[in-house]
Order: C-alpha cells, then structure tokens, then sequence
C-alpha cells in the first residue's frame, strides 16, 4: 500500500507549479504570428515585465532557460578579457562565474560559501580596483541552492561611485520578494518564466538600465542576443530574435494578470508568510537532535537574510525521508544541491503558485516522514507553523 497516490506536489525549487489558468492560456493552435493582435498582447506583456522587474528602462526577451539568460547579458556585457566580480553564496553564483569565465572574462569571486553576502567586503574588494577594471559586479538576489539572499540596495551602496554595472540574477526572487530594479540602482537583472513568474520554463528575460546600453558592443557580440534589437523592437520577430514562443506569450501574459491581480505587494506577503510558517517548523525540528548530536539546521541563520522561495536545509537522513515522502505523500522535495554533505540536505520550495493548504500538506508530511523513519527532530513542528498561518499579523509581513 502507497498513501501517496492523488495530485502530487512538487516542491522543488523549478519550475514550481503552474497555474491551471496558465495551462489554458496556452492551450491553443499557434495564430498568424504576422496579425497585430499578438504584437499587441506581446507588447503589454513587454510593459507587465518592466512592471514586475520595478523598472521604466529596458527589456528583452529570449527562448531559453535561466542559463541562456546569462549567456544573453554576458554577450551584451564583455568583451574578451573584460574584469567582472561575482558575488557568490553557493551553487548558482559560483557556476554563473564559471559561465562568464567560459566567455573569456576575466572573473573574480567574492566567495561567501552558502552564506549570504558581506556589503562590506564587497566595498573593500573594490577599494583595491584603484584603476576602476571591474566592468560588473554580479550577484544572486537569491542563490537557490544555498537559499541565501543578497540584499541589494546595500551591495549597490557598498559600491560607492564605482564605475561598475550592477549585474542582479532574480530567477529566483523575481515575483517572490520585492524588486525595485530602478530604485535600486540595479543596472542588469536576469529572470525567467518558471519560478516566482509560475510559468512553463523556456523564456527568459534580461532587463537593462539606459547606462548599460549606452555601453555599447562587445567582442563577444552575437546577433542572436543583442538585446538592443530586441528591447527597441516594434515587429513580433524583433523581440524573440525569429518566431516568438507563442503560446508561452499567452501563457506568461496570463501569468502576469495573475500576479497583479493580487497585487505584488499581496504575493510577496504570501510568500514571506509562507517562509515564516516553513522556518517555524524547521526551528522546532531542529530543538532536538539525534543521540549523535546530528540535528536539522536552516543553512541561512539570519532571518533577514533567508529566501522566501526556497528553504536549504541539513537535515540527517534527507535522502530517505525525501524518498519516504515521494511514495507516502507524493510530495517530491529538491536535493541538497552544493551541500558539503548531499545526502543528508534537502531544500523546501515556496515558490510562485502556493497556498497555505498546500504548503501546510508538505510540512506536515514532512513531520509524518520524519516520525515514520524515526529521524531526529523536534516536536511541534506542524503547530508552530499553523500558528505562524494563522496568528501572526498580517501587516507587519507586508
Ligand atoms: C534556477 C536558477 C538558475 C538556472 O536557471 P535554469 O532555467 O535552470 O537555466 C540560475 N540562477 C538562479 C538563481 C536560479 O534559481
């Protein structure tokens, strides 16, 4: 017998869940991609993601997945033996500087291992760039596999009057947790459609103040990712670089309604409430540890400094309860991705399309694995986050 046949639940960290009214968006036969009617929607979808990314400058659009949108801002960014800094606070910020390194970049990283980053080291490692060679600092808002967060507006201050770029991968903070990319001096931001923007994967966006275009070609220029082309369009096929992915037009357009139908202030609410509710449970697993002192550990201390979408975490004996819970519950978990120790991590998602039904459903499944295969934990986890649902003032989440 299997308790864990029914709707499963996938709460890895991407693609989260797409809405079922996205699904529909895009159940259709592709249209004249020449008639003015999906330019027209194509644009407004242009102006919802300059809405969501908090900005009035610059926007292209690309078929591909997260890593295609770094390629895309790195081709419009370096030239060959151009000086970038990456900011890393685990997997992502380090492969992304592997990436850069692999376009002849000459790459520099302020390695913070899976802890979120330091404004004040940054301020000191470009103290000593007296000669202004770092073209771009390049940080994750939020680092997915270490659920750090880097906060923004104290990085780009750090960087005083500096002459670099701020280069900001929001894949997974974007339609999660705020972003006010013009307010925030964010010159470059990276995102893609199926995190926090609950879409199918497959398009991805590069969003770019008037001072990075004004910096002009690289040697490492491709046409197919000129984003000038592409933010400056006025025909559909400018935009996507040839045929558009029309159906994930209409997908993402509706995905955009969604989100600002309840309001983004409302979405990133649900999501800090939902990580609190998620933190409460790991905080009352964690108040008890095995005979052999192994217990279950956050890998971000500092509240402030942990994602909303995503919670890492060590947890002893990770791999079985995440197997435990894929047969029992039908709740699939994200691997340890990056952790020292693989086997004995996992990471919780709260991503993008979630409710407190759902989310409450993987806790306590959670809390029903660990008991099951006799894990090290503390009581009270369940409860602790119920009461973080239902007792904890609204307002003060905002
Ligand atoms: C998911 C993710 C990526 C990679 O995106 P893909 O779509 O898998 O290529 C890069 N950076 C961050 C921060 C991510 O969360």
């Amino acid at each position: 017998m299997s308790l864990g046949t029914g709707r499963p639940i996938v709460a890895i960290p991407g693609p989260s869940p797409t809405p079922e009214r996205v699904l529909a968006a895009m159940h259709r036969p592709s249209p004249d991609i020449y008639a003015a009617e999906l330019g027209e929607v194509n644009r407004k979808l242009m102006d919802g993601l300059k809405r969501l990314a908090g900005t009035r400058a610059n926007v292209a659009p690309y078929i591909g997945n997260g890593h295609a949108a770094w390629q895309a801002a790195n081709a419009n960014l370096f030239s060959r033996g151009d000086r970038a800094l990456v900011i890393a606070s685990g997997h992502f910020g380090r492969s992304w500087a592997e990436y850069t390194r692999a376009q002849g970049v000459d790459v520099d990283v302020l390695d913070f291992g899976e802890a979120p980053p330091d404004a004040n080291r940054l301020a000191d490692r470009l103290s000593q760039d007296r000669d202004g060679r770092i073209t771009a600092v390049m940080v994750c808002q939020t680092d997915t596999a270490s659920s750090a967060v880097a906060d923004i507006p104290a990085l780009r201050a750090a960087m005083g009057d500096h002459p670099a770029l701020l280069v900001v991968d929001a894949i997974a903070s974007l339609g999660c947790s705020p972003m006010f990319m013009d307010e925030w001096g964010v010159d470059v931001l990276i995102s893609a459609s199926q995190k926090g923007l609950m879409s199918v994967p497959g398009t991805c966006f590069v969003w770019f103040s008037d001072r990075a275009a004004r910096r002009g070609r690289t040697d490492n220029f491709a046409p197919y990712w000129d984003w000038t082309i592409r933010a400056n369009a006025t025909e559909l096929w400018q935009f996507w670089g040839g045929t558009a992915p029309v159906q994930q037009v209409f997908g993402l357009t509706e995905a955009l309604a969604m989100l600002e139908k309840e309001g983004l202030e409302a979405v990133w609410a649900r999501h800090a409430r939902l990580a609190r509710a998620t933190w409460a449970a790991f905080d009352a697993w964690g108040a008890k540890g095995g005979a052999d002192g192994a217990r279950i550990a956050m890998n971000v201390a500092d509240p402030d400094r942990r994602a909303h979408s995503v919670t890492a975490a060590r947890v002893p004996g990770a791999d079985a309860l995440r197997a435990w819970l894929s047969r029992e519950a039908g709740v699939v978990l994200g691997v340890g991705l990056g952790a020292a120790d693989p086997a004995n991590a996992l990471r919780v998602a709260h991503m993008g399309h979630l409710n407190t039904a759902t989310h409450l459903g993987v806790l306590a499944s959670m809390d029903a694995g660990m008991q099951a295969l006799d894990l090290p934990h503390g009581p009270g986890a369940v409860e602790a986050a119920v009461q973080v649902i239902a007792l904890e003032n609204v307002s003060k989440l905002a």
